[in-house]
């Protein structure tokens, strides 16, 4: 199955935008391709039988007759091929394993403490990997690949993280996704988590939505932007730059060195030293911070309350400059407390600029914590026909 997707040689280009089609619009008949695709007939039955010998997709029952004999449907097998997804975060690392047709199949989660480096991260990845592998009984070609979201900023093009601020344990200032995971010797795609997870709200919402941005309040505060369903991104895929748009004119002091910024006020890591600091109580993860919320601390609501007003700040700079249709909180508070998210929106709707005319459609993410796992898988799979995009017209 890697074979086949990876092969972009012109012969197999037709062969592989059926395969999508029917990954997308299946179960479907070969009258319903036709709409998709211009074959002729005799050409889509061969293609079709090759993708069936092959064992890629199964007849599926037979469709709606339009007179004649009925039309027999298509659908992929689903266990044809898997994808491994990797949510790279400050707080937790997230693993999943789906199948072709991206149903999350396993999961597995690393809590992030001042003990996890980057050696023991990825050695807990690769175990874990190595096991679902053998489980699942997934040969090399079968395992399409490795899509990774991760901290950023990160080097593109070598999918390295360089520099990220706030992780727990140290050593990770500069570090080689690719090299770390060289041993499956797979297609990897790396980018910033926070597009990763606005292609899941997009690829699952059923693209209602193409203009999307996707806010994470994390220990550091990202924000991933889809235009027309696609990333918009530069070289560098820093999605970090949301968490220091400017929300208070000479305000506190931000870890990049400004003043201001919008993670100087809103960011965990931030929540949780101004909680220790006036309560005097230990609190040492985002975990801590919650159970003191869910217990009714005062102190530890109004920090967090205070904290969710200003998220909203920064959303409504992003929906001034970006005009999203569909904007998206996500992160451990946003789902763990009952009032982060509607602070959040008042905060935004406060500081939009002519809301009467153009609000986007406010909401939680509806992955949740799964949502950069699933969404890296989506992106390694849609790897696979980035040629054909380039290649269609405008
Ligand atoms: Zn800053």
């Amino acid at each position: 199955m890697k074979k086949f997707l990876v092969d972009n040689s012109r012969k197999n280009e037709i062969p592989k935008m059926l395969y999508k089609l029917i990954h997308s619009f299946g179960p479907i008949t070969k009258i319903g391709l036709g709409q998709h695709i211009q074959l002729k007939p005799t050409t889509m039955t061969r293609l079709i039988d090759e993708l069936l010998q092959a064992g890629f997709i199964r007849e599926a029952g037979i469709g709606l007759s339009s007179g004649g004999r009925p039309p027999i449907l298509y659908e992929v097998i689903e266990t044809a091929a898997w994808i491994i997804g990797i949510d790279l975060s400050r707080n937790a690392t997230r693993i999943v394993l789906t199948d072709v047709n991206l149903n999350q199949v396993e999961q597995y989660t690393i809590r992030m403490t001042s003990i996890h480096t980057p050696d023991v991260v990825f050695d807990e990845i690769r175990t874990v990997i190595k096991k679902w592998l053998i489980e699942h009984k997934i040969s090399n070609d079968r395992l399409l690949g490795i899509g990774v979201g991760a901290v950023g900023p990160i080097l593109r093009s070598e999918g390295k993280i360089i520099g990220p601020e706030s992780f727990l344990a140290p050593g990770w200032e500069e570090v080689s996704i690719p090299q770390e995971l060289s041993e499956f010797a797979t297609v990897l795609t790396v980018d910033n988590g926070a597009n990763s997870a606005a292609i899941a709200e997009f690829y699952f919402y059923d693209e209602l939505y193409s203009n999307i941005i996707y806010c994470i309040n994390g220990y550091g505060i990202r924000g991933g932007v889809l235009h027309d369903g696609k990333v918009t991104s530069h070289r560098q895929g820093d999605t970090s730059a949301l968490g220091h748009v400017i929300v208070q004119a000479n305000g506190n002091t931000c870890v990049c060195g400004n003043r201001g910024c919008l993670s100087a006020y809103a960011s965990i890591a931030v929540m949780i030293e101004e909680f220790k600091a006036v309560s005097g109580r230990s609190c040492d993860s985002v975990e801590d911070l919650l159970a003191e919320v869910q217990t009714g601390n005062e102190k530890a609501v109004s920090i967090v309350k205070e904290a969710a007003f200003y998220m909203g700040i920064g959303l409504a700079n992003m929906v001034n400059t970006l005009r999203p249709e569909l904007a998206v909180l996500h992160g451990p508070l946003v789902y763990g407390t009952s009032f982060f998210f509607e602070e959040a929106i008042r905060g935004a709707k406060a500081h939009i600029y002519s809301k009467e005319i153009s609000l986007p459609v406010f909401k939680e993410g509806s992955m949740r914590e799964q949502a950069i796992a699933l969404g890296s898988a989506i992106q390694l799979f849609q790897s696979f026909f980035n040629f054909i995009q380039q290649k269609s017209p405008p």
